[in-house]
C-alpha cells in the first residue's frame, strides 16, 4: 500500500518521499485508518516496525485539515515517550513529516535547560513530544495548558510504566479538559498496561504486529562463550579481524561503559559512550558521531540506549547479556531493520548462561555458539551442568521485566516468541 494512496496531504507525501518511503509497513497499514477516522487505539508494536509515522501521520493530518491560530501555552497533540533519546528522536521524525507545512514541533526533556524550553512553550506548539518527568514540571510551573489537547499519544507505555512514571501518566489525564483521541503503544502487554488502558481510551481498536514482516530473516544470531575478564579482548579481536565498521555495544553497568570505552580506545577503536551519567548534549553528540561514521563504537546502558533509531546498523553487541530476557529482544532489535541484514553477537560468560537459555526459551529457539580459539571460558561444561540440576537456577526462570504481570508472563512470552520469530535467522545446533 503506498502512502499516495492514502489521501495524506502533498505536503505530507512529498517529505515522506524524501524520507524513502513508498510503501506502508504493517502497523501503519492498520493502524493509520482508524487514527485517520479518530478511533483510539492500543497497539502493540515495537520500536522498529514505523509506529512512530503511525501514529504522528494521522495527527498531522489532522491538525492541517482544522487549522487553528497558535494559542499562547497552547498545545493540540501530546506525545509522551519514556526517554529523552526516544522523544528527540520522535520529535525528529516529525519535523521530517512537517517540513513543507508550517506546524510547529518541540521536544522537551530533562537534562536540558527548563527556560528555553519555556519560551518556546510560552509561544504555543502544534505537536509537543514531552517525557512525563519534565512535562510535570512546566504544567507545575504554569508553562504549558494540556487543557486543550486534542491528541495524545503514550509511546511505549510499557516502558513509562516499567519506569514507574504510572502517576505522571494519570496526573497528565487529569490536566486535560477535552476527549483527546488517545493511541496507546507499547512492545508487551501486562496487567497494569491492560488496566490503564481500559481506564483511558475509548473503545479503542486494538492492533498487533509482528516485528518479523518488516525485518523477516534478516537478523542471524551468534554466541561467543567467554569468560567475563577475556570479553574486552575478544571485542577489540572481533572489530579488527572481522573488520566490523559500526558496532551498537550493551553494557549492564556505566562503569564497564566507562572503562570499556578507554580499553577500545588504547585499542585504538574510536568508540563513544551513552549512559544516563552522560549530559543530553554529549548523549546526542555521540549518537551524531556514531551515525555519521566517525566513531565506530557506541557502548550503551539499556535506558540510555531504548528506542535509539540508528539506519542500517550492522552489528550489535550483547558484551553482557541482559539482565532479563526480554531485553534481548528489545537489544537486537536496533539492528536488521528495514530489510536490512544485521548481526546480533553475544558475550555470555559462564554467569550468563542462565540468561542465555532463558533468552532461548524465549525466541523459541537454541543460538549458535561459536568458541574462538584462544578465549575458551574455563570450567564451562561443569557449571553449565550444575545450572542444568540446580533447584535455585530453575527458580529463576520465571522472571519477568514487570513483577505485577506474573500471570501475564506466559501470555507475553508467546508475544515476544512470536514478535522475533522469522526475524531471526537462527542457526540449531544438536546439544
Ligand atoms: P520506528 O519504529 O518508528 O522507530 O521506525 C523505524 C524505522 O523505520 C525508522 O528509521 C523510520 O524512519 C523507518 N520507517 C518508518 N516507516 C517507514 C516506511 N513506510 N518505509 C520505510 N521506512 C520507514
Amino acid at each position: 500500500m503506498s502512502f499516495a494512496s492514502q489521501n495524506f496531504s502533498p505536503e505530507i507525501v512529498r517529505a515522506l518521499t524524501e524520507c524513502g518511503y513508498e510503501k506502508l509497513t504493517p502497523i501503519q497499514a492498520q493502524a493509520i485508518p482508524h487514527a485517520r477516522r479518530g478511533s483510539d487505539i492500543l497497539a502493540n508494536a515495537q520500536t522498529g516496525t514505523g509506529k512512530t509515522a503511525a501514529f504522528s501521520l494521522p495527527i498531522i493530518q489532522q491538525i492541517l485539515e482544522k487549522p487553528k491560530s497558535r494559542g499562547r501555552f497552547n498545545v493540540r497533540a501530546l506525545i509522551l515517550a519514556p526517554t529523552r533519546e526516544l522523544a528527540a528522536q520522535i520529535a525528529q521524525n516529525i519535523a521530517e513529516y512537517t517540513k513543507y507545512t508550517d506546524l510547529k514541533t518541540a521536544a522537551i526533556y530533562g537534562g536540558t535547560k527548563m527556560s528555553s524550553q519555556e519560551r518556546t512553550l510560552e509561544k504555543g506548539v502544534d505537536i509537543l513530544v514531552a517525557t512525563p518527568g519534565r512535562l510535570i514540571e512546566h504544567v507545575d510551573l504554569k508553562n504549558v495548558s494540556l487543557a486543550n489537547i486534542e491528541f495524545l499519544v503514550f509511546d511505549e507505555a510499557d516502558r513509562m510504566l516499567d519506569m514507574g512514571f504510572i502517576t505522571d501518566m494519570r496526573k497528565v489525564m487529569g490536566e486535560v479538559n477535552t476527549n483527546p483521541q488517545i493511541m496507546m503503544f507499547s512492545a508487551t502487554s501486562s496487567k497494569q498496561m491492560n488496566a490503564l488502558a481500559s481506564d483511558i481510551l475509548r473503545k479503542p481498536k486494538r492492533i498487533m504486529v509482528d516485528r518479523e514482516n518488516t525485518t523477516a530473516d534478516t537478523v542471524s544470531h551468534v554466541v561467543y562463550p567467554v569468560d567475563q575478564e577475556r570479553k574486552r579482548e575478544l571485542l577489540s579481536e572481533l572489530i579488527g579481524k572481522k573488520n566490523w565498521k559500526q558496532v551498537l555495544v550493551f553494557v549492564n553497568y556505566k562503569e564497564t561503559a566507562n572503562e570499556l570505552v578507554k580499553e577500545l580506545k588504547k585499542d585504538g577503536i574510536k568508540a563513544v559512550l551513552c549512559h544516563g551519567d552522560k549530559a543530553q548534549s554529549a548523549r546526542r553528540r555521540a549518537l551524531d558521531e556514531f551515525k555519521e561514521g566517525k566513531a565506530r563504537v557506541m557502548v550503551a546502558t539499556e535506558v540510555a540506549a531504548r528506542g535509539l533509531d540508528i539506519q542500517a546498523l550492522p552489528h550489535v553487541v550483547n558484551f553482557d547479556m541482559p539482565f532479563l530476557a526480554e531485553d534481548y529482544v528489545h537489544r537486537i532489535g536496533r539492528t536488521g531493520r528495514a530489510g536490512l541484514k544485521g548481526h546480533a553477537i553475544s558475550f555470555v560468560s559462564k554467569e550468563e548462561e542462565l540468561t542465555l537459555v532463558q533468552v532461548e526459551q524465549l525466541i523459541g529457539q537454541r543460538i549458535h555458539r561459536v568458541q574462538l580459539l584462544g578465549y575458551e571460558p574455563a570450567n564451562r561444561d561443569a557449571f553449565v551442568q550444575k545450572m542444568n540440576t540446580k533447584a535455585a537456577f530453575k527458580d529463576r526462570k520465571g522472571r519477568t521485566n514487570n513483577p505485577t504481570e506474573q500471570q501475564s508472563s506466559s501470555e507475553r512470552r508467546v508475544r515476544l516468541r512470536q514478535a522475533i520469530k522469522g526475524k531471526a535467522k537462527i542457526t540449531t545446533l544438536k546439544k
